[in-house]
């Protein structure tokens, strides 16, 4: 029988496969979580993700202690946990190192609203002050950065989407790199970005509450 628990590893394993195929992910970087009723499903640490199977997924309560798991959990465990604990509201967290996004992370640049879709995640990115990966530190300052936000970047490091779902996470990790390869062209030809103000960026974000459906 498929408990609901496998179900959602399935879906944490096809999200960090579909971010790996999509290029987000080079040499297996990143890791995915979903929330669950006790704690988290996260992807273990340093697996290739095409070897990656829903038995691979350990299973952390909602403090971060290892409730099952054949394999270590993501070195990220810590950031996971805090964001769980500090925004109820999020069900799914995608982490990258997608190529264009941290590029700018790498300049400690975070992306402003030049486009309407920097909507998606709550408005203009911001970069996360560097912190060693895994560290208390970076969790600390990943949740500052995420502030009203779904989306930041993580200085000398990559990406950290929200969602309220796996595939609104996932999604949002795609859509900051897509803005990172915009941002980043701009500038490469010199070009000033305009920046739209916080009262278009609340009009999209409202427009957006009912978009596709
Ligand atoms: P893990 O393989 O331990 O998840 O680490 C990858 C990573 O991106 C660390 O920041
Ligand atoms: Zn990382």
């Amino acid at each position: 029988m498929t408990t609901p628990a496998d179900q959602t590893a399935a879906a944490v394993v096809a999200i960090a496969r579909a971010m790996d195929d999509a290029g987000l992910a080079p040499n297996k970087s990143g890791n995915v979580s979903c929330r669950t009723a006790s704690g988290f499903l996260i992807t273990p640490s340093g697996l290739p993700y095409r070897e990656l199977t829903p038995a691979d997924i350990a299973e952390l309560d909602a403090n971060g202690e290892i409730k099952a798991a054949s394999r270590r959990p993501s070195s990220e465990w810590r950031m996971h946990t805090a964001i769980y604990r500090e925004r109820p509201e999020v069900q799914a967290i995608v982490h990258t190192h997608s190529p264009k996004a941290t590029a700018l992370a790498c300049a400690q640049r975070g992306i402003p609203a030049f486009h309407y879709m920097i909507a998606l995640a709550g408005g203009g990115i911001r970069c996360a002050p560097y912190a060693t990966f895994g560290s208390d530190e970076l969790a600390a300052n990943a949740i500052v950065a995420l502030e009203g936000r779904r989306a930041a970047l993580l200085a000398n490091h990559g990406v950290i989407a929200v969602g309220s779902s796996l595939r609104k996470a996932f999604a949002a990790a795609v859509e900051v790199e897509n803005m990172a390869g915009q941002y980043l062209a701009l500038l490469a030809a010199g070009l000033e970005p305009k920046v739209l103000d916080d009262a278009e960026m609340a009009r999209v974000i409202d427009k957006f509450a009912d978009y596709g459906r």
